[in-house]
């Protein structure tokens, strides 16, 4: 299906600015548009809402395993579990302490499980079946899935990693996160940053641009206006300095059909420290505050 409207500014122009491959799969080409209004980037066409699913198998999501097999994939898995750490650090900070927690796209769960033990009230969202059995068979955790799940509560903290790039209906999900929260709650929203220079680097390689399962591909500018349409003010933006170097190795393999480990290293480390400052890394972390 064509995006016809843009969903940050809608207007209706847009124009292509590359086709990218689905890297995980069968490598069938896929059109990134940009907004000719605020440069707002859509996969488009992209598959219809009951196709995607399709997608996800056929890529054999890495999101939702705990399988270790390449030398990626257990890179991957020591990255999370450093990183977890990182995450519950920031929503202690943007809470000031524990509180209510939804996290939308939970996966197997293993961010509420470490939230959960550090005093967290959790609740999780999760559309894989699989990956909710996985979260309760080794993280004891009952998440549910997105039709069986209830928008009567609200929370403290609602957190989305990497998974706001992936829901078909961008502004119906938001207007529901921001109804969700508290007063002075907050939105945590971890999304890939076509910015960054590990992007600029790859362009259609880019594995972060991860078509069709990635359905927008943001900018701080394009977050800020987003969240300010559903009562969100961009309060603060966080680096993720690791995704620099995962994305970059899967984009070697995207770029020339194998991982030079070496290049993708530098390519990680060159875009960390470009980012560092100007808050421009390959993945970027987005304090939504609620402002009313
Ligand atoms: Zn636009």
């Amino acid at each position: 299906m064509e995006v016809k409207d843009c969903p940050v500014c809608g207007a209706k122009s847009f124009k292509e600015v590359f086709k990218a491959p689905f890297f995980r799969g069968d490598g069938e080409l896929f059109a990134i548009k940009e907004c000719t209004s605020c440069a707002f980037w859509v996969t488009s066409p992209r598959p219809n809402d009951e196709d995607l699913g399709v997608y996800y198998e056929a890529g054999n999501y890495i999101s939702h395993t705990s399988k270790k097999e390449s030398l990626i994939d257990h890179l991957y898995v020591a990255v999370r579990n450093y990183s977890l750490k990182r995450k519950l650090s920031l929503i202690n900070k943007v809470n000031k302490g524990v509180g209510d927690l939804l996290d939308y796209g939970a996966g197997t769960g293993h961010f509420l499980t470490v939230a959960k033990s550090a005093g967290w009230k959790t609740e999780g969202v999760e559309i894989s079946g699989d990956a909710r059995a996985v979260a309760e068979k080794e993280n004891k955790l009952s998440l549910v899935s997105p039709e069986e799940f209830k928008w009567s509560s609200t929370y403290d903290v609602v957190s989305m990693w990497h998974v706001l790039e992936h829901l078909p209906g961008l502004n119906e999900h938001l207007a529901k996160f921001s109804k969700a929260l508290n007063k002075n709650g907050a939105l945590v929203v971890a999304v890939p940053n076509h910015e960054s220079y590990d992007a600029k680097v790859y362009g259609e390689s880019w594995a972060a641009l991860d078509v069709p399962l990635h359905l927008y591909h943001f900018k701080k500018n394009n977050v800020e206006k987003l969240a300010l349409k559903h009562g969100l003010v961009m309060e603060a933006v966080h680096n993720m300095p690791f995704d620099s170097f995962y994305v970059s190795m899967l984009s070697e393999k995207v770029a020339t059909g194998k991982g030079n480990i070496i290049r993708a290293f530098f390519r990680g480390w060159q875009s960390n420290r470009k980012g560092r400052k100007a808050k421009n890394m390959s993945s970027l972390i987005y304090i939504l505050r609620k402002s009313n």
